[in-house]
């Protein structure tokens, strides 16, 4: 099906958000494909983790209107509803049993999604089926009896991402995903990206530009809680706007 003809996974209309009457996001306006893999960029204070916080209902906004997958309205939609419904949300500090092994991890991780408590329930073959599948995707298969407490820091969030793919989310969203990590890690993570973007969509709030001009092919910049522009990353590179507003600060800050 040629995309313009299917509806967004995700389609944010106008949305403002106010804290004590400064507009975090003012009367936003974004939309993502099925299947896409976006980067959003933009400088400190731009109102990309509070776009974040609106699409996972962490945050309600004053006005406007957000559909998930062409019927949730996520505005009047609870948290833990829009996890079942299959947004995933990871945040820059990985959140994972430490003292559990990678395949333990993935395997309390499936349990998240379902009612009943399954961190001692016995996993189908369907379910070990997923674990094997996720730990090659992450390429974690080495490292599947490993406690997570001893991996290192990029593993660690390669682990976390796949205790959100085992959910088998429809949207996954990743805050800063390669922060502080080594060159190698970044890569990784990268193609990893583009390999999950095969199976669900996703949406990365990026401050690394260099990870940002290799890995991204539409980027949405954010500046003052709107969207700046919009684009292939060569030609919002070269953007005098973008330019003006995100790389001439980003210079400013290293003088
Ligand atoms: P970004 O992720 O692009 O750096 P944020 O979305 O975190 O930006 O923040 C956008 C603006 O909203 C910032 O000026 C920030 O200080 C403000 N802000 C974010 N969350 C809150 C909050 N809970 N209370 C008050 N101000 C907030
Ligand atoms: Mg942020």
């Amino acid at each position: 099906m040629p995309s313009n003809t299917r509806q967004p996974i995700l389609d944010v209309q106008g949305v403002t958000v106010s804290f004590n009457g400064f507009r975090a996001l003012n009367d936003l306006t974004f939309s993502m494909s099925p299947g896409e893999l976006r980067f959003v960029i933009g400088p400190n204070g731009a109102g990309k983790t509070t776009l974040l916080d609106v699409i996972t209902g962490k945050t309600r906004p004053d006005s406007g209107r957000a559909i998930f997958d062409g019927q949730v309205n996520i505005l009047h939609t609870p948290e833990h509803v829009l996890v079942r419904r299959g947004i995933g949300r990871k945040f820059q500090t990985p959140t994972v049993f430490s003292s559990l092994t990678v395949y333990e991890n993935l395997e309390a991780a499936i349990g998240f999604n379902e009612r009943v408590d399954s961190l001692f329930r016995h996993v189908t073959p369907q379910q070990e089926e997923k674990i094997h599948t996720t730990l090659q995707l992450i390429g974690l298969e080495g490292r599947a009896q490993t406690r997570a407490g001893i991996l290192a820091h990029g593993e660690k969030q390669w682990l976390e991402i796949g205790m959100l793919l085992v959910q088998e989310p429809k949207l996954l969203l990743l805050d800063e995903p390669v922060a502080g990590m080594a060159r190698a890690e970044r890569n990784h993570t990268g193609e990893l990206l583009q390999r999950i973007a095969e199976r669900c969509s996703i949406l990365v709030v990026e401050h690394d530009m260099e990870f940002v001009r290799n890995f991204a092919n539409l980027v949405t910049v954010m500046h003052m809680g709107s969207v700046l522009t919009q684009g292939p990353v060569a030609a919002v590179q070269s953007d005098p706007t973008v330019i003006e507003v995100y790389i001439g600060r980003e210079r400013e800050a290293r003088h």
